[in-house]
């Protein structure tokens, strides 16, 4: 794939995202809490959102399934609209139900998103969820949750 997808692929991937947050009961503006709490229940599990400085070179965020509930970290120098888009990157697998690499031990990395596999298709796809996503979070209110 090119490094600059063409718009109609853009179009596409962008209504996609749209439609799976309205698919997800979500209103046209919500919080990050809110959508937050929408993956959790179409997981079914609890997504636990953690701040961790990530090597520059690394991913920008993982999605780790643990024994028991879901971990998303983020990179916490990153600015506030770019955790959340992180987050909403790593959110995007979630939805999607993306398949991840086994990792040996007892959980597993769904999924270590760097700059340099976005121009595969699904870290396309994820990056555009989670643009839509900041798009759609009423930011007015707290962006970011506290942990838990
Ligand atoms: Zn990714």
């Amino acid at each position: 794939m090119s490094r600059y997808s063409d718009d109609t692929l853009v179009l596409t991937l962008v209504r996609q995202s749209h439609a799976v947050l309205d698919e997800l009961g979500l209103p046209r503006t919500f919080t990050i809490a809110e959508v937050h709490r929408s993956v959790e229940r179409r997981r079914g599990r609890r997504i636990h959102l953690i701040a961790h400085p990530l090597p520059p070179d690394g991913p920008h965020g993982l999605w780790v399934m643990g024994e028991t509930d879901d971990y998303v970290f983020y990179e916490q120098a990153a600015p506030p609209l770019r955790k959340l888009q992180i987050i909403g990157h790593e959110f995007g697998h979630i939805v999607f139900d993306d398949e991840g690499t086994p990792l040996s031990g007892r959980g597993r990395t769904l999924s270590a998103c760097t700059r340099t596999v976005y121009d595969d298709m699904v870290e396309q796809r994820c990056e555009w969820f989670g643009s839509v996503m900041v798009q759609r979070i009423d930011h007015s209110a707290p962006l970011l949750l506290p942990h838990r």
